[in-house]
């Protein structure tokens, strides 16, 4: 962090702290066997973690009168509370995350002094490259104010955002946000970003470098927890920044120079929308974001493992899919994403596919019209889940009773196989009854992997929802109860994707980053840390529990340590102590044979309803 002369009057030491909300549990808190009550678990209580989350944002360039920082931080909201978001499709309420942040804002301006350096830096770590696609269609519009004109600076993103966190405002207890205007300066050169260091496992492909459509006006996540915004680079493709003709009933933001009069949008209208790209991109799809599926619902038994099982289909003579996908890569992914877990990854070929899960395919890609499973969900989207659900057996084989095993189908196919499918590179599909997670599936073909995409970036992204994520394009707001995706009036959220996660349709990064892990960590160690309360209130009204108290003061002190941890911001010691403090109570119930009813309520199904459903395609296939 740098701290300079101006900011030093400002700079109020954001202390991150958490609070434990509980309804005090007397009973429980008393000292049951006479060694001191416990220091952190609550047996039979539900527990939300409490975290003040600083939020900086962080002007550079842009002068003051352009903002109206008061307006803009009225738009921000005061609090999120992750929810799991599937159940809430068919209007469930999955489980209670337990946690709830608050959030505590600045807005500054860097000094004259940094803002010169920075883009000085700026000028000198691009190199000099002719227009994108982009901004020749830009300039080929009938309205854009300017011209863009060459040579443009293509700037490394993750570069940038280095500098930033290294020298920059933020707090390393905190999320920071780099508004970000050149333009108008005497040293102004028109630039995008890009990222080029990650190219596709199985095909070589680098996205980054070849695609016009991963030039970028943004970018974070990668070392920091740090993410900046540049309307003065680009315009670029990806939020579609570049069209300045249209009706603009797809809301997105464009370049800086645009916001003035005879301009695709007034300056008034800047305030707000930063304010826009402030909460419903930073804080609800990078910062504190809501999970997909309910990580927990992924959680081994105590000592098993974390289990993927790729059951490879193959359905294409000409090719062999078991060479697009690499499983060891895949484990050192997910490991590197949650330590905490021993890891397997296993494969099996099924060489050609079968009847029937050729049929299967057939009926989901519309190229058979037949009934079957499926009739009963209405629609023959629902033939995968179903047909594998039933011949589960006969693709995946048997682990130990304690791993947890998420089964990957894999088919290898042809453009034609994939009928009305063709595009969709995979999906997460839950049980059709609650939002529960269940099988994934993901395809590729020679045509898919001409586009770049092999199967092993596609199965991380998969599983990636399976254990929880989102992607950083689609999400939910907390105060509004809202559940959005990057169209209509929420195009804008697109720019989402400009951030380190294999979660996003960019392809630049295959892994996990800063805030998956954030969001991660967080959701699970208060979900362990709920889990072992329920399991807890189970084991202290049996008549053996006095034989595993020793286990359990083990556990408290684990739990205390994850509370500890988690209010410095160490996420990952606080998930993996959380982690620790469940496993040594659902070993103490198994001891002495408590049944645990508060966690099997948690996993009963619920009657379903017709739900929206989310798949994942390829978007922008060809530029
Ligand atoms: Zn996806």
């Amino acid at each position: 962090m740098r701290i300079g002369d101006v900011r030093l009057l400002t700079l109020v030491v954001a202390l991150a702290c958490s609070t434990i909300a509980t309804a005090a549990n007397a009973q429980a808190r008393t000292d049951r066997f006479g060694d001191g009550p416990l220091r952190t678990l609550r047996p039979g209580s539900f527990v939300v973690q409490k975290q003040t989350v600083p939020v900086d944002l962080v002007f550079i360039g842009y002068d003051s009168r352009q903002i109206d920082e008061r307006a803009l931080l009225a738009s921000l909201p005061a609090t999120y509370s992750p929810i799991v978001r599937y159940p809430q499709f068919y209007g469930l309420n999955g489980r209670d995350m337990g946690l709830e942040f608050q959030f505590k804002y600045r807005a500054v301006h860097e000094t004259r002094a940094f803002t010169d350096q920075f883009f000085s830096f700026l000028a000198r770590t691009g190199t000099d490259g002719p227009l994108t696609a982009f901004q020749d269609q830009y300039n080929q519009q009938q309205k854009n104010v300017l011209d863009v004109a060459g040579p443009v600076l293509y700037i490394d993103a993750p570069t940038v955002e280095r500098y930033l966190a290294t020298h920059g405002f933020g707090d390393q207890r905190g999320y920071t946000i780099y508004f970000i205007n050149w333009y108008g300066r005497r040293d102004f050169r028109f630039h995008v970003y890009t990222k080029t260091d990650e190219v596709d496992p199985d095909t070589g492909y680098n996205f980054g470098s070849l695609r016009g459509s991963r030039k970028m006006i943004a970018w974070g996540g990668s070392v920091s927890r740090t993410w900046f915004y540049d309307l003065s680079a680009g315009p670029e493709s990806w939020t579609n920044n570049w069209s300045v003709d249209d009706d603009q009933t797809e809301y997105h933001m464009p370049p800086i120079w645009e916001y003035r009069t005879g301009g695709y949008r007034p300056a008034a209208r800047l305030t707000r929308d930063l304010g826009l790209v402030t909460r419903y991109v930073g804080i609800d799809l990078l910062f504190t974001t809501s999970p997909l599926y309910d990580p927990l619902v992924t959680a081994p038994d105590v000592g098993g493992s974390k289990v993927v099982h790729v059951g490879m289909l193959e359905d294409d003579p000409a090719s062999n899919g078991r060479t697009f996908i690499d499983t060891e890569f895949t484990k050192r992914e997910l490991r590197r994403f949650e330590p905490y877990y021993s890891w397997k990854v296993g494969l099996s070929d099924t060489k050609p596919v079968d009847a029937g899960a050729k049929r299967t395919l057939d009926i989901f890609s519309g190229n058979l019209l037949a009934d079957d499973c499926w009739n009963a969900f209405g629609t023959p989207f629902a033939q995968m889940f179903c047909y594998f659900s039933a011949n589960l057996a006969k693709y995946i084989p048997e682990y130990r009773p304690r791993d947890y095993v998420g089964e990957i189908f894999a088919y290898n196919t042809t453009a034609a196989n994939l009928g009305d499918q063709f595009g969709l590179l995979g999906f997460a599909d839950d049980n059709w009854v609650d939002g529960t997670q269940t099988h994934v599936f993901m395809f590729d073909s020679n045509e898919y992997r001409a586009l770049g995409y092999g199967f092993t970036t596609t199965g991380i992204h998969e599983f990636g929802h399976h254990i929880g994520m989102s992607h950083p394009h689609d999400g939910y707001d907390s105060e509004n109860d809202l559940e959005f995706d990057a169209s209509g009036p929420f195009e804008f959220a697109w720019s989402g994707d400009e951030s380190h996660t294999v979660m996003h349709y960019i392809a630049l990064a295959n892994g996990f980053g800063v805030f998956d892990r954030d969001n991660q960590y967080r959701w699970e160690t208060a979900g362990y840390l709920n889990w072992s309360n329920a399991v807890l209130g189970d084991i202290v009204t049996h008549p053996k529990a006095r034989q595993v108290w020793p286990l359990i003061r083990q556990a408290d002190d684990a739990a205390a340590d994850a509370v500890e941890a988690f209010r410095r911001w160490d996420y990952l010691e606080g998930v993996a102590k959380a982690r620790l403090a469940y496993s040594e109570v659902a070993l103490a119930a198994q001891l002495i044979g408590a049944s645990t009813p508060t966690l099997d309520a948690a996993r009963r199904a619920l009657p379903g309803t017709a739900v929206r459903r989310i798949v994942c395609t390829i978007r922008n296939p060809y530029d």
